[in-house]
Order: C-alpha cells, then structure tokens, then sequence
C-alpha cells in the first residue's frame, strides 16, 4: 500500500489504501472488546486533537483510539485555545507543530483547514476529522467497516436522505462510492441540495417514499443548522419530518434486511423516529463502536504502519 502522510479526504484514498485501513481496523475492533484495552503500537507517539467545532462521536474516539494503542493523546477545543485572543489559524498550527506531535488531528469549520495547514507544518501528520461541508473521510470508513459485517458495500444501495448541501458525510460518500462500487441515492427538498448536484452522477429524489425501494441502507442526516443562514430551508420541523424523517411505516417498506445508518448526533423526531434510532435494524452505536477500531487504524497508519 502507498504510505500515508496526511489523511484529507477520501478522494485522496485507493481502493487498496481503503481496504488496508479496513482490514486493520477489523483487528483493533477485537482488541477495544478485550477486558484489558490497551496495545503498545503507538507508545512514545503523541497525537493532538484540535477542534474548532462541536464533536462528541470524533473527538472521543481519536482519544480512545490514541489511548488504546498507548499515545499521549492531548485534546485542544476552540474555545480553550489561544485563537479565542486572536491567534491565527496558522500561528495555532505552527506552535503546536513545534512540540513534535506525530499527528494532528484537525476539526474546523472552512473547508481545506488541514490542506493549508499541511503546506506549512513540517514532520506532522494531518488528519481531517471534518471540514465545513468538505470531507469527513474517517466517518467513511467507519460506515465501510460496518457494512463491512453485514456483507460489503459492494452492490449495495445507500440512500442519504437530509440536508445533503450542508454535509461533509455525503459529500465524501459520493467520493468513495464511486471509487468502491456501491449506489447512492440522495433525497432531500430542493433547497438541501448542492447546485448542480447532477455532476455527482447519482439518482436524486425529491420525495423519499419514492427513493425507498431497492434500498439496502437508509443513511439518515441532521439538519446542519449551525451552516444555515436562516431559516431558509423547511418550513418547520414537523413538515421536515413529515417529508423527510425516517419513522416506522416508511421503515417497514424498505423491507427487514434495509439498514438503518447516521453518523450523529441524532436529532429525534426530526430526521429520524426513537423507534427507529433505537430499532432492530439500527446500525448506528455499531458505527460509534467501529469508528473507534478506523481511527486506531489511521493513527497507526500515519505514525508508520502496523509495524510501528
Ligand atoms: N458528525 C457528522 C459531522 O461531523 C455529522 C453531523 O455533525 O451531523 O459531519
């Protein structure tokens, strides 16, 4: 496999890169299941986390992850950081550049903040753990590791339904399944929508009872309401859920083997029911459970491979 330096995006990924990642995040599953968690692959590595935006899922983790595999891991939020006293970006990045870390795992809100970084920090691996509406790559091979179980993506159909325009989720689905061999389908009102969404080159539907058939996941995704400029989109919460939530009765045309994904955080009773969310064909505390074991697998990737 190519040796990565950086992890930016999906889009920068191969097929054998992916499936090496998933392959050795196949074995850290069974270690997080051990009674004593803890392997000294990463030991004297040190990892920091710095996030500019909200995360409870990536940010938890990336520690865990670091810490399982016997990382100092150190996590910095924005509203602790020196950018709060008018620090820039790059002057945050630079300094903490300069203690060593071997990874910096990065969340922000502008889409490129770790490419950027990347062109001005020396001896650091970057990692993206989300930038605005741009890539989330490690959210990707987690819901891969999880289809991984049930059978492979390969073939498969995966219906996004929500606020597709605002969601770096989606985005970096439509990257990977292209690249990997499985259907998207994208459903959302109009003005969830990216411009020009047809350059993606998958079916788009308005209306979700029409996108259910044939669906093998129904990959459900939060308003993104911190990336809205108003209250442009919908005409209210019981309408949105109405048209685009997932409940019980839509469920039940989709057939028992559909799947049910989301990356969280959920918001009940807007894009997704509690019977639903908490249902038999559920599959989303499998995606928090396998994001762990894909970030072990990346740190370790980063930091030199499973021989480090
Ligand atoms: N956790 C995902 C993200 O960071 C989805 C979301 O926030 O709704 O993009």
């Amino acid at each position: 496999m190519k040796p990565l330096q950086h992890l930016f995006g999906i889009a920068q990924l191969d097929p054998d890169q992916i499936d090496y990642l998933l392959n050795m995040s196949e074995s850290f599953i069974e270690l997080s299941r051990r009674p004593i968690k803890k392997a000294p692959t990463l030991r004297g590595k040190t990892v920091i986390n710095l996030f500019f935006e909200n995360s409870t899922r990536t940010r938890t983790s990336f520690e865990i992850a670091g810490k399982r595999l016997s990382a100092d891991v150190i996590n910095i939020s924005a509203s602790t950081s020196a950018t709060k006293k008018g620090e820039t970006l790059l002057d945050t990045g630079q300094t903490l550049a300069a203690m060593q870390p071997h990874v910096l795992v990065i969340r922000h809100s502008i889409a490129g903040t770790c490419e950027f970084l990347a062109e001005y920090l020396t001896g650091t691996s970057i990692v993206n753990a989300g930038d605005g509406a741009h890539e989330h790559p490690t959210q990707i091979l987690t819901d891969l590791l999880t289809l991984r179980g049930l059978g492979g993506h390969a073939g498969r159909t995966m219906t996004i339904v929500g606020d597709i325009s605002h969601s770096r989720v989606a985005r970096s689905h439509l990257i990977a399944a292209k690249k990997l061999g499985y259907k998207v389908r994208l459903v959302a009102p109009k003005t969830l929508l990216p411009s020009q969404v047809e350059r993606y080159g998958c079916e788009v539907f308005y209306d979700f009872d029409a996108a259910i058939p044939g669906s093998d996941v129904l990959y459900m995704l939060r308003v993104q309401t911190e990336r809205l400029t108003s209250n442009c989109c919908f005409p209210s919460i019981r309408e949105y859920h109405e048209a685009y939530g997932l409940n019980a009765k839509r469920l039940a045309k989709a057939g028992n083997d559909c799947l049910v994904m989301h990356p969280g955080p959920m918001n009940r009773g807007v894009e997704i029911s509690t019977d639903v969310a908490d249902g038999m064909q559920s599959r989303i505390l499998d995606q928090v459970e396998h994001g762990v074991a894909v970030r072990m697998a990346v740190l370790t990737a980063l930091c030199g491979g499973d021989e480090a």
